[in-house]
């Protein structure tokens, strides 16, 4: 690390620090007596839910289960119904799971080991650093969502934290900037400074005390960080689109009132050219010439189209009428009055 870099570094947690003792959170329950027990309990409460919401379960649930063994112990009936209205009840079943774990293998008490509490049932990697720094003061990075967003807008780490590459920044950074001392502390403050100030939307950046050198404020740009959740991708098809071309007249049909385009006028979709001719030539539509126009894209709010439009030239007018089909010819250079889909109007502009 070169001295700039630990100059900031060193100053980044000294101002959060500074911060901490004059605002941040010290009265809530779990921070008093502190246990690695009651913080494991409180940080599960907390992973979806308010501090506001959590505290009277918390309470109830240190009445009724006031430590590993009585958790371990208690029955998985007993630990789900002190979990009624939390939610999200697998919290509570690996909660259980992972008291009678600690009894079975660690004596009841916490392992020192970070990676042994990453090994218990639903404790990741932030969970752990968490419950080890604030009830030991151990130096352990954490990045929960709140981490997460003060740590991207701070340094501008583009991109969704739910991508390998982005999580390593903000983790990079993470154990970087977390002291050698009052590790407890800073844990709490990265908590509170994210629950209170860089809040998700309307941060309070002029009650933050990083912010002289965040990126994101300079730039004005907190709601771009952290990226949001890529949306999925499209699934795309592709289809020809067969353009009977009579003198300047294109054969359309009505298509089915129900599904894609229902009831406008298109033209013929096939998977291929030959099944195109093909049927074509059941209509009685000769084909006596075929002319590949460039694809292009439709994107539906579920797929992406690639379309192929084939213009079949015909030299004759069709033999015969499929009765049990609306279709009609129409003239190119005359407006064409029904109703048509956005792909069907791009075509025909290009042939007029
Ligand atoms: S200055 Fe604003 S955006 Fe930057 S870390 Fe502080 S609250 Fe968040």
């Amino acid at each position: 690390m070169s001295e700039q870099e630990s100059k900031v570094t060193d100053s980044f947690a000294q101002r959060v620090l500074a911060w901490f003792d004059q605002y941040g959170r010290k009265h809530l329950p779990w921070q008093q007596d502190i246990t690695p027990y009651k913080v494991w309990v409180s940080e599960i409460m907390l992973q979806q839910t308010q501090v506001t919401t959590v505290i009277p379960y918390f309470e109830r649930f240190m009445t009724s289960f006031p430590s590993v063994y009585a958790l371990a112990n208690a029955s998985q009936d007993d630990v789900l119904h002190h979990w009624t209205g939390l939610g999200y009840y697998a919290r509570a079943r690996n909660l259980h799971k992972a008291a009678k774990a600690l009894v079975d293998e660690h004596g009841g008490e916490f392992p020192n080991d970070i990676d042994a509490v990453v090994a218990l049932p639903g404790i990741g990697r932030s969970t752990a650093g968490a419950i080890l720094s604030l009830s030991r003061n151990e130096r352990h990075p954490i990045l929960d969502g709140n981490v997460k967003r003060v740590l991207a807008r701070y340094y501008a780490i583009a991109g969704w934290p739910g991508q390998k590459a982005v999580e390593n920044a903000l983790w990079e950074v993470a154990e970087k900037n977390t002291p050698l001392e009052r590790c407890g502390n800073y844990t709490q403050v990265m908590m509170d400074l994210g629950a209170m100030v860089c809040t998700r939307s309307k941060p309070k950046c002029d009650m933050c005390p990083l912010q002289s050198d965040c990126i994101a404020y300079a730039q004005g740009a907190q709601a771009d960080y952290p990226g949001k959740k890529p949306k999925k991708a499209l699934p795309v098809k592709s289809t020809f689109m067969m353009v009977a071309q009579f003198n300047q007249q294109v054969y359309l049909e009505q298509r089915p009132p129900t599904g894609l385009w229902g009831g406008l006028y298109g033209f013929i979709e096939v998977a291929s050219v030959e099944e195109g001719i093909s049927t074509l030539h059941g209509k009685g539509i000769e084909v006596a010439d075929i002319q590949m126009l460039e694809s292009f894209r439709h994107t539906f709010s579920h797929f992406h189209l690639d379309i192929t439009p084939v213009v079949a030239v015909v030299n004759s007018t069709p033999t015969k009428q499929v009765a049990e089909i609306a279709s009609k010819w129409f003239m190119l250079n005359e407006p064409i009055e029904v109703g048509l889909a956005a792909p069907t109007t791009k075509i025909i502009k290009q042939l007029v």
